[in-house]
């Protein structure tokens, strides 16, 4: 029998579940405690054993219930038969109750695009800062983001010795009853849940920026926000939660380097909740197949007052990053 739902919600609907695998994989690469580290282009950029089962499993769960999604995958994987525990075929039930946005109710299978990111922030993952990882699926339709999951594995991580440490090994949770890990989902036009929204107290600038990718340009550009306060933390997810649950006001990154993996599932997070995502002159990303991957003018992204940070990026910053 034909679903009821339409095509976009049971897509965030299956993700969702498929995010929630990644979550377990994360963890169980993890408590196995062999990471597999690959470095791909140099020290700062690497791939793990995580990144590669949780890249297969997306993608091939996706593909089986999906078969004529684009869907792009941030590792460059050999084609290689998948194990079937890889495979996630669940659907959260509480999305498919929710009514599909009118402008979306059309949109066929072949008409939208995956951007996934297995783990990001793989160097914070790698050096134990766990709670800087996230895993991103971001959906796109005619160029621009309008449905996202992000599974964060270790929200509710604390790196405590004095608590209880449980399921999965090594882990300390932030109270006895404290779930490890949660997903965050959202679609524009209606809403992102999963989180309780918050925002920085109102005339405090915190910048949220890299930690693993500096330049002497991000530090240019963040200094010209006139911060209270700068936070480096891992990973392009991460940096968006701290946005919407009031840690930060910018996420500011004047470099290349950043993909539209990394931005896609966190865009439509932020713009569902009235914020906003630009590159660093203020474009808007785009996501359709055959755009180049990487973000190559920056990231800026704010939950509230984008106009003040964008109009401190400095001339000297924009004239090096171009579009
Ligand atoms: P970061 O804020 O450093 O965690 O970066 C956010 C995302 O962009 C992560 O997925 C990084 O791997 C990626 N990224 C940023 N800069 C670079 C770079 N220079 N080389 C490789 N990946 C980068
Ligand atoms: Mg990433
Ligand atoms: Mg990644």
């Amino acid at each position: 029998m034909a679903s009821s739902h339409t095509v976009l919600m049971r897509l965030v609907a299956s993700a969702y579940s498929i995010a929630q695998k990644a979550g377990t994989i994360v963890r169980h690469v993890i408590a196995e405690g062999d990471l597999g580290i690959v470095e791909k282009t140099c020290a700062t950029d690497l791939q793990t054993k995580a990144d590669r089962l949780v890249q297969m499993s997306i993608c091939s769960s996706l593909a089986r219930k999906f078969p004529k999604l684009t869907i792009i995958g941030e590792e460059d994987l050999p084609p290689e038969d998948v194990d079937q525990e890889l495979i996630e075929d669940g659907q959260w039930e509480e999305i498919l109750k929710q009514p599909c946005p009118s402008q979306y109710t059309a949109i066929k299978e072949e008409d939208l695009v995956v951007w996934v990111d297995p783990l990001d922030g793989t160097k914070e993952y790698t050096e134990g800062l766990l709670d800087n990882v996230t895993v991103l699926i971001g959906i796109a339709y005619e160029g621009k983001a309008i449905a996202g999951v992000i599974n964060q594995p270790y929200y509710n991580y604390q790196n405590n010795e004095n608590q209880k440490l449980r399921e999965p090994r090594n882990e300390a949770k932030a109270g006895p009853d404290a779930v490890l890990g949660r997903t965050i989902w959202g679609v524009l036009g209606l809403g992102a849940f999963g989180f309780q929204l918050k925002e920085v107290p109102a005339g405090k600038h915190i910048i949220t920026t890299t930690r693993s990718h500096n330049s002497q340009l991000v530090t240019d550009c963040v200094a010209a926000m006139n911060p209270d306060d700068v936070l480096r933390v891992g990973g392009a997810g991460n940096k968006i939660i701290q946005l919407i649950e009031g840690k930060a006001s910018a996420y500011v990154f004047a470099s290349p380097g950043c993909k539209k993996w990394d931005t896609c599932a966190p865009e439509v997070i932020l713009h569902a909740v009235g914020g906003k995502l630009t590159d660093i002159h203020g474009n808007a990303l785009q996501y359709n197949k055959e755009v180049k991957h990487m973000n190559s003018a920056g990231v800026l992204a704010t939950l509230r007052n984008y106009d003040y940070y964008a109009s401190r990026v400095p001339e000297s910053v924009k004239n090096v990053l171009v579009p």
